[in-house]
């Protein structure tokens, strides 16, 4: 039982920033996507991703 604190960081860090407003267009929220095959947090209305994990 082994806790990977990297993906737990990782994780947390996506869902804080869900939901949040994007930084680059006033009508956007950000929400979980795979931006190239990577775990992201992009913009639904720009798809702008904010966060992306390699
Ligand atoms: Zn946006």
């Amino acid at each position: 039982m082994q806790e990977t604190s990297r993906s737990g960081t990782t994780e947390s860090m996506l869902r804080s920033l869900v939901g949040d407003d994007c930084c680059w267009c006033t009508a956007g929220t950000l929400t979980r996507e795979t931006f190239k095959g990577d775990d992201a947090v992009v913009c639904e209305n720009c798809e702008t991703p904010a966060v992306r994990v390699w």
